[in-house]
Parts: C-alpha cells; sequence; structure tokens
C-alpha cells in the first residue's frame, strides 16, 4: 500500500525530511511500497516462483521477515518522466546517501538483493529478527507507536514552555552545567550543577523520538530536551 500514514510515526517525520532534502538538490523522489499485509507479502513471493515475473523479495508473508511488513520501510522510484527505475546517473544511489545523511538505512547497501530504491529505520537492524524476537507481530509492534511525535516538524523552531534539564541522550544524562558551551549557559540556570534551559528558549527541532509515553527532542546543538515529559507538553511552535 502506499500510504505513508501506515508507516512508523519516525519514519513519517523522516520521509518529510528526505523529500524536502531532496527537492534542494533537484531529485525528484516518489514514494511508493509502504506497509504491507500478509496478502500482499504472499503475492509478491509467489512472483517468480508460482506466478510468472522476475523474483523481488525473499521474505513469504507469514515469517514476518520483510520490513514493510513491520513499518519500518518505504520503496520509493524517480518521478521526473526518466523512467520509474532509471539509474543511468545514480539517481537511486544520489537518494540513499541523502536517507543515510538523516540516519535512516538504505537497501542499495545490502548484499542479497540489493534493493536500491528500499529504505528503512535502522534502530532495530537491518534484518527483522530483532522485532520479531521482541513484538512477536507487527500488529503487536504497531500498537507501541506513539503518533504524538506528529506533532512536531523537523528543522521548526520552538521554544520550551517549562525550565527543562538537556539531555546527552532521550532520557539519558543530563547536561552538567560547567560542560555547557556559553550560548546555551547564556538561556539557561544552573540547577544541582546541571543545565536548566530557561521558560521560552527557543530552539530548532533536528530530531524527534517517543520513548515510553515521553517525547524527545534534539536541538541543532546536538543536546535533547523533552518535548512532552510524563504527559505535560514542554514545547510549543515559535511563533
Ligand atoms: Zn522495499
Amino acid at each position: 500500500m502506499r500510504d505513508i500514514r501506515q508507516l512508523h510515526p519516525q519514519l513519517q517525520l523522516k520521509i518529510a525530511e528526505l523529500k524536502a532534502l531532496c527537492d534542494k538538490v533537484g531529485l525528484k523522489m516518489v514514494i511508493g511500497e509502504c506497509l504491507r499485509t500478509v496478502a500482499e507479502q504472499d503475492a509478491l513471493y509467489a512472483q517468480g516462483r508460482t506466478r510468472p515475473g522476475i523474483r523481488v523479495t525473499n521474505a513469504p508473508g507469514r515469517t514476518y521477515s520483510s520490513q514493510h511488513q513491520w513499518g519500518i520501510a518505504f520503496d520509493f522510484y524517480r518521478g521526473d518522466g526518466k523512467g520509474a527505475y532509471d539509474d543511468s546517473d545514480n539517481f537511486f544511489g544520489r537518494v540513499g546517501a541523502l536517507a543515510k545523511q538523516i540516519g535512516l538505512g538504505w537497501g542499495g547497501d545490502w548484499k542479497s538483493p540489493v534493493d536500491k530504491p528500499h529504505v528503512y529505520l535502522p534502530q532495530w537492524g537491518s534484518t527483522t529478527s530483532v522485532l520479531r524476537s521482541t513484538y512477536g507481530t507487527p500488529d503487536k509492534f504497531i500498537r507501541t507507536w506513539d503518533r504524538a511525535v506528529l506533532n512536531f516538524r523537523i528543522g521548526g523552531r520552538y521554544r520550551t514552555t517549562k525550565p527543562c534539564y538537556l539531555r546527552l541522550s532521550p532520557a539519558g544524562k543530563k547536561l552538567a552545567y560547567k560542560d555547557a558551551p556559553e550560548h546555551i549557559k547564556a538561556k539557561s540556570t544552573k540547577k544541582g550543577g546541571k543545565v536548566s534551559l530557561k521558560k521560552g528558549a527557543g530552539f530548532v527541532l533536528t530530531e524527534v523520538v517517543g520513548r515510553k509515553g515521553d517525547i524527545w527532542g534534539r536541538m541543532k546543538t546536538g543536546y535533547w530536551v523533552p518535548l512532552r515529559y510524563r504527559g505535560i507538553p514542554r514545547a510549543r511552535p515559535k511563533k
């Protein structure tokens, strides 16, 4: 199915980011296949085996071994009229490089099969084995998704609505005041030796992740700030 709204919310954010990057350099990338059902995966697996066509996948439906079945991958093609899969000018490699630049995985790096139109969220590895052993079925995995991350926009300007500790990773260690750069100190107070970003401090969002009910955002400086913490919003768009 070609519906990006069925994909993992973090991947939806990344798609918006990737599209903007592609537009900037004149690569007309179009989103194709997104989430795939068991029946759709079986039909694809049959191609080149019990049905005509060339083999395009090694993953039968019930094994849940395609990333598409977990909503963490999409395929793309070119939409500039040169032929959807024309790669004479390394179109797919250039889009793949941009995808990797923003932290996505690219099927063009795979060995068998090499899958240049395939892009995925890499935090569970390059196969589905971690997802299968952790969640069992895609349904159970999809129930853990936090769609509230879609309320935020990568590249957008935000301000804090409360004082916030800065962290070195999502929910990770707090930034020590003595380690903070001057421009961070300028909009913070020292609280228990840690940096507490003042209410109303502005920042540009470069990454958003949902974790155990909280939402964390990465600032341009690399530090992480809570966007929603214990149910309470901590940031809003800067007008
Ligand atoms: Zn794919």
